[in-house]
């Protein structure tokens, strides 16, 4: 066991001429708890963004921006969509969870199933319930 850090898009990936990447960037799904992947793809955006400034004549740290900005445009809504779904799961009453469990037992039933899509399992569960419903109105950003 260990623990991770959660995705805060108020908190900067660089400053001057430093670039948090992985985990030290919050770069995790928040709800659960995954960050490999986005681990590797900050460090790919940063070394190229690096190389480029490197290239460039390494004066205007402002061009190290590119870094948070390219990162957040391929990944910033998954990430804020995994914040704000684990703030919802916070809020979950032992009732919410056993309806989510239920509706995930007629969903999945009697399918053979081959891949999830989390992003739209979790809205179709929070679509399947009155109460978890009116939870999706903190989904919007
Ligand atoms: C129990 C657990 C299970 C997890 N399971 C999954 C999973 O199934 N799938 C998934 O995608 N993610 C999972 N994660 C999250 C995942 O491990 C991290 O998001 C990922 O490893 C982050 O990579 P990183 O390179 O940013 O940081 P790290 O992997 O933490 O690497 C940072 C490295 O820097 C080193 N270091 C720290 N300080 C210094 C220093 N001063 N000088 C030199 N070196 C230093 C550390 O020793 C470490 O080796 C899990 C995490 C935990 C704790």
């Amino acid at each position: 066991m260990g623990g991770v850090p959660a995705f805060d898009r108020k908190k900067s990936l660089v400053k001057e001429n430093v670039l948090l990447i992985g985990d030290a960037g919050r770069l995790v799904d928040s709800l659960s708890g995954a960050g490999i992947s986005n681990a590797l793809l900050s460090g790919k955006i940063a070394g190229e963004v690096t190389s480029q400034f490197i290239k460039e004549g390494g004066s205007s740290f402002s061009t190290l921006k590119r870094y948070e900005d390219r990162l957040l445009k391929e990944k910033g809504s998954e990430l804020r969509f995994y914040s704000y779904s684990r703030a919802i799961f916070l809020k979950l009453t032992d009732e919410d969870m056993d309806a989510a469990v239920c509706f995930l037992k007629d969903y999945f039933d009697d399918r053979i199933v081959t891949g999830i899509e989390p992003i739209a399992l979790i809205k179709t569960i929070l679509k399947s319930n009155r109460r978890l419903l009116r939870l999706l109105k903190h989904l919007v950003w």
